[in-house]
């Protein structure tokens, strides 16, 4: 007697962790969204440098020394222009 009972509560145990997996696994995929410009690998919002490719990230402004984004043009604490790139090629 009652030997229906344990598959079938096994069954129900399956499912349900099964459900809760699907619904677990809901809010971790790309928790930040972020991605390395050069690379596209996962980067952390406070990374400096990728981890995958080594590509800089973030550097410091050569005016306040205020760590500032990598593409960002100018500084948002000193107004400092960051475009030195010196990429003088269009001065026809
Ligand atoms: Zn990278
Ligand atoms: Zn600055």
């Amino acid at each position: 007697m009652g030997g229906w009972f344990m598959p079938g509560f096994f069954m129900v145990i399956f499912v349900a962790a099964i459900i809760w997996l699907i619904f677990r696994r809901q809010p971790t995929p790309a928790p930040h969204g972020l991605s390395c410009p050069k690379c596209s690998g996962a980067i952390h919002a406070t990374y400096f440098r990728c981890p995958h490719c080594g590509d800089t990230l973030k550097h410091n402004c050569p005016n306040c020394s205020r760590i500032i984004e990598h593409d960002w043009s100018y500084c948002p604490y000193c107004n400092e222009s960051q475009s030195t790139n010196a990429e003088s090629t269009g001065s026809s």
